[in-house]
């Protein structure tokens, strides 16, 4: 069988969006799965919107979700001898004319073209008259007057287009670059890409490049377009159902392959299973499961997939992606196996990296910080002695285990008759500062001795005090 090459090119015109983010993961995935190859080409050739900081932007956001490539990143805007090349043959072989009609003249020939009730496209004025090239004119692709052009779609099957109605489109501008489709088409032929996977926004498109594939006698490549993403109210999700960036979503403490796995359910799905790592999409993404009816992006479902994936990554990976969310917090953390035993009590009970943080706090502080209404319930007379107690307890403990520590406490309770809870929640204020944190036992493991006494002490004379 043949290599599979897939492709993603993105437009610089801004960060990569949810939807960009979608196409480029299904071309990656693919790719990945049949041992093809994934290439990387930015569509550079409109100057005046491409720039360099949303090249850099889409490089991290790709970067972050662990999208690599094989080829590329290509710029369009070092292409243009190669459109030219392209364009100079589709005129040699009489599939495209100069044309110099001005821009008013083509709008007033819409306009007649629409109240006619017709094609409402260009009129053909210049493709008969054999011009050569001029100040100012364009190079038009002489579309078939007659038949059809078939897309044959792996999502939305066989769409005809009647070629009547596509009107001989500009391939070279006034300014001699290429415009879009042309482009697009050189550059897929040229980097032999066989399958192109993108949205459905592209559709209309299509019938264009497949014509001029036919007239450079090129094979098409395999069509898959997918579904726009949607919002909540079933309009294509834009800015006003949240954040679109990719990058602020890693801002918001998800995990990439969290974010991944949603970002493959909206549009593709193998049986009812939701939860995917990474490996296990590589392993079972195919192009048959893709969907032809448009995903909805719920944040809900999505913080949702985030916790999942917090519980059963890895420790060291979710540490790396922690880091930066510690720094953050001015939390003088390393990425070590200190940090991964606190992530392992963590992990059950974090939605978000932010979150992670925020509860992994404690851990690295010197003198903890007393939540007022915590320590006014738990941190009274009548702890006292049961944290005295405790403290010296542990101290004697040679081995910090949850059995020896279960039964310091179970000790404890024997002495001063008190329940577990009036025990645990003075110890967990006196450990944490507040009233909620990871299961006892296990946090003054990760703790350790010295710490836990130290730290039961000072609330023994926090208390005197
Ligand atoms: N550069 C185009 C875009 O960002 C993609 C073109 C294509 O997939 O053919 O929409």
């Amino acid at each position: 069988m043949k290599e599979i090459i897939t492709r993603f090119p993105p437009s610089p015109t801004g960060y990569l969006h949810v939807g960009g983010a979608r196409t480029a993961l299904f071309n990656w995935l693919y790719a990945r799965h049949m041992k093809g190859r994934f290439v990387l080409r930015i569509e550079d050739t409109d100057a005046a919107r491409s720039t360099k900081e949303s090249v850099d932007a889409i490089f991290e956001a790709l970067e972050w979700l662990g999208i690599d490539w094989d080829e590329g990143p290509y710029y369009q805007s070092e292409r243009f001898d190669i459109y030219r090349e392209y364009i100079q043959k589709l005129l040699d072989t009489g599939n495209a004319y100069y044309c110099t009609c001005t821009p008013e003249q083509v709008a007033a020939m819409r306009k007649a073209g629409m109240a006619a009730g017709g094609k409402a496209g260009y009129d053909g004025t210049c493709r008969d008259k054999g011009l050569s090239n001029s100040e100012g004119a364009v190079v038009r692709f002489k579309t078939p007057l007659t038949g059809t052009t078939v897309l044959d779609d792996v999502v939305k099957r066989n769409i005809v287009f009647n070629n009547e109605e596509i009107e001989d489109f500009v391939i070279q501008r006034s300014d001699a670059t290429p415009t879009y489709h042309l482009a697009v088409v050189v550059d897929d032929i040229t980097m032999n890409i066989n399958t192109v996977i993108r949205g459905d926004d592209h559709v209309s498109n299509t019938p264009k490049q497949i014509l001029l594939y036919r007239a450079i006698g090129h094979p098409l490549p395999v069509y898959g377009h997918v579904p726009m993403v949607l919002g909540n109210d079933r309009t294509r999700l834009s800015k006003r159902h949240g954040a679109m960036s990719v990058t602020a979503y890693r801002d918001m403490g998800y995990l990439p392959d969290a974010f991944l796995n949603y970002l493959v359910r909206l549009g593709w799905s193998f049986g009812n299973q939701e939860f995917f790592s990474k490996d296990e999409l590589v392993e079972k993404f195919t192009l048959d499961n893709l969907g032809s009816s448009a995903g909805v992006f719920d944040t809900d479902k999505l913080l949702a997939l985030n916790a999942e994936h917090i519980k059963k990554d890895s420790k060291s990976k979710i540490a790396g992606h922690l880091m930066p969310f510690l720094k953050a917090r001015k939390i003088d953390a390393k990425q070590d196996e200190y940090l991964e035993s606190v992530i392992g009590t963590l992990n059950k009970r974090s939605k978000t990296l932010i979150e992670m943080a925020e509860s992994a706090e404690f851990y690295y502080q010197k003198d903890v910080i007393y939540d007022e209404k915590a320590a006014r319930k738990n941190l009274t007379s009548s702890s006292l002695a049961s944290l005295g107690m405790l403290a010296d307890r542990i101290e004697s403990i040679e081995k910090m285990d949850e059995q020896s520590l279960e039964n310091a406490f179970m000790e404890v309770m024997e002495k001063t008759g008190l329940k577990l809870g009036k025990i645990a929640q003075p110890a967990r204020v006196a450990l944490t500062g507040k009233t909620v944190s990871p299961g006892i036992f296990e946090m003054i493991e990760v703790l350790g001795k010295e710490e836990t006494v130290i730290k039961l002490q000072k609330a023994v004379e926090f208390i005197k005090k």
